[in-house]
C-alpha cells in the first residue's frame, strides 16, 4: 500500500462519467452515497471505454474469455453480489437468502477494497446449527481509499476482488478442519493460500520486493494475475483512454506483477524496475518511461502468463 501512496501523484486524473452501468450488484445500506457512486462510476467505465479489437492482448481472451470490456460486467456480476462499507465493523444485516447476518472481517488500517467472502463462508460452515451454503456469499468491502483513484483504476480493483470469490477446488473435510483449527488469522491465511478456493494471498518469497508480507499469489490464475491482465489490456488497447490513465494502469500493472509467482529471473527484473521507478519517474520523459522502459519489463511478464 505504501507503494501505492508513493505514486498517488499519478492518480490525479479523476473521471466522472454521467451514465451508470446497469449492474446486478447490490449495495448494503452501510455503504455511503459517495462510496456507492464511486463504485457505480467505475462500473460505468466498462461502457464508456472502447478496446481496439486488433490490439487486445491474448491474455485478456485467455483469462476473461472476453473480447470486449462489456463482457467484464458479466465477470463482475457473477463474482460480486453485494458491496458493503469497510466501516461495517461488527455485524451486518443482509438480504442474501442463506445468511441473515454477516460478521464483516476487517483488514488492518485504511483500505480501498477487500473481499471477505471466503471467511464469511467459512464462518457459516463452522456453524454446526446452520446448513452450510453451497457457495461463497460473494461480498466485497469498499473503503475510503477507493475514492483516491480514478474510476478506471477502481475497476481494476473490482476485477481483483472479484477473483477472490472464485472457488475452483472442492473443499474437503480435511481442508475445512485445517482451516477451522488455525490458531491465528495468519495461520488461517497460510492454510488458505495452499488452496485455490478464494485465492487468498500468501507470504512473498525471501529476497523479493515484498518479502515478509502476505500480499503475493501462489497461482498464475490468482487475483493479481487477473488485475495485471486487465491493466495491460487497457494500456495496450484502450482507444479512448488518455495517456495519464494508461500510464497509471501501466505502473499498477508493474506493482501487480511484483506479486505474481514469477520465475526467479523475471522476479529480479520486475523488482529491479520497481526499485528504480522513483528515479525513473524523475529522470525519464513520461512517454519513454511508460512505452519503452516499463513496456520492456512487462512484455516479459505477459509472455510468462501466456505460457501458463
Ligand atoms: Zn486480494
Amino acid at each position: 500500500m505504501k507503494f501505492w501512496l508513493k505514486i498517488a501523484a499519478f492518480a490525479i486524473l479523476y473521471f466522472f462519467p454521467q451514465a451508470h452501468a446497469a449492474s446486478k450488484i447490490s449495495f448494503s445500506e452501510s455503504i455511503s452515497a459517495s462510496e456507492k457512486a464511486l463504485v457505480q462510476k467505475s462500473l460505468a467505465s466498462l461502457k464508456e471505454r472502447k478496446l481496439n479489437p486488433k490490439q487486445i492482448p491474448l491474455n485478456f481472451k485467455n483469462y476473461f474469455q472476453a473480447k470486449t470490456l462489456k463482457e467484464i460486467e458479466a465477470y463482475l456480476n457473477q463474482r460480486i453480489h453485494l458491496v458493503v462499507s469497510s466501516k461495517s465493523r461488527v455485524w451486518l444485516k443482509t438480504s442474501a437468502p442463506h445468511l441473515t447476518v454477516l460478521p464483516v472481517m476487517m483488514s488492518q488500517g485504511p483500505t480501498a477494497t477487500n473481499n471477505p467472502s471466503l471467511l464469511l463462508w467459512l464462518a457459516d460452515q463452522w456453524n454446526p446449527e446452520g446448513t452450510p451454503p453451497k457457495e461463497m456469499p460473494k461480498v466485497i468491502q469498499v473503503g475510503e481509499d477507493f475514492g483516491k483513484y480514478s474510476p478506471l483504476f477502481g475497476l481494476s480493483l473490482l476485477v481483483h476482488e472479484a477473483r477472490h470469490s472464485d472457488c475452483e477446488s472442492s473443499v474437503d473435510t480435511a481442508t475445512l478442519s485445517q482451516w477451522k483449527n488455525s490458531a491465528t488469522l495468519k495461520d488461517l491465511s497460510f492454510a488458505l493460500a495452499k488452496n485455490s478456493c478464494g485465492y487468498s494471498h500468501s507470504l512473498c518469497p525471501e529476497g523479493s520486493a515484498n518479502a515478509g508480507k502476505m500480499v503475493c499469489d501462489t497461482s498464475k490464475k490468482g487475483p493479481y494475475a487477473y488485475q495485471y491482465v486487465f491493466n495491460r489490456t487497457i494500456v495496450k488497447s484502450c482507444e479512448n483512454c488518455s495517456f495519464a490513465e494508461r500510464a497509471l494502469m501501466q505502473i499498477f500493472a508493474l506493482d501487480a506483477a511484483s506479486k505474481l509467482p514469477l520465475s526467479i529471473e523475471l522476479r529480479h527484473l520486475v523488482d529491479q524496475t520497481l526499485e528504480q521507478l522513483p528515479a525513473l519517474q524523475k529522470n525519464t520523459p513520461p512517454q519513454e518511461l511508460i512505452e519503452q522502459v516499463l513496456e520492456k519489463t512487462l512484455h516479459s511478464v505477459d509472455e510468462f502468463l501466456t505460457r501458463s
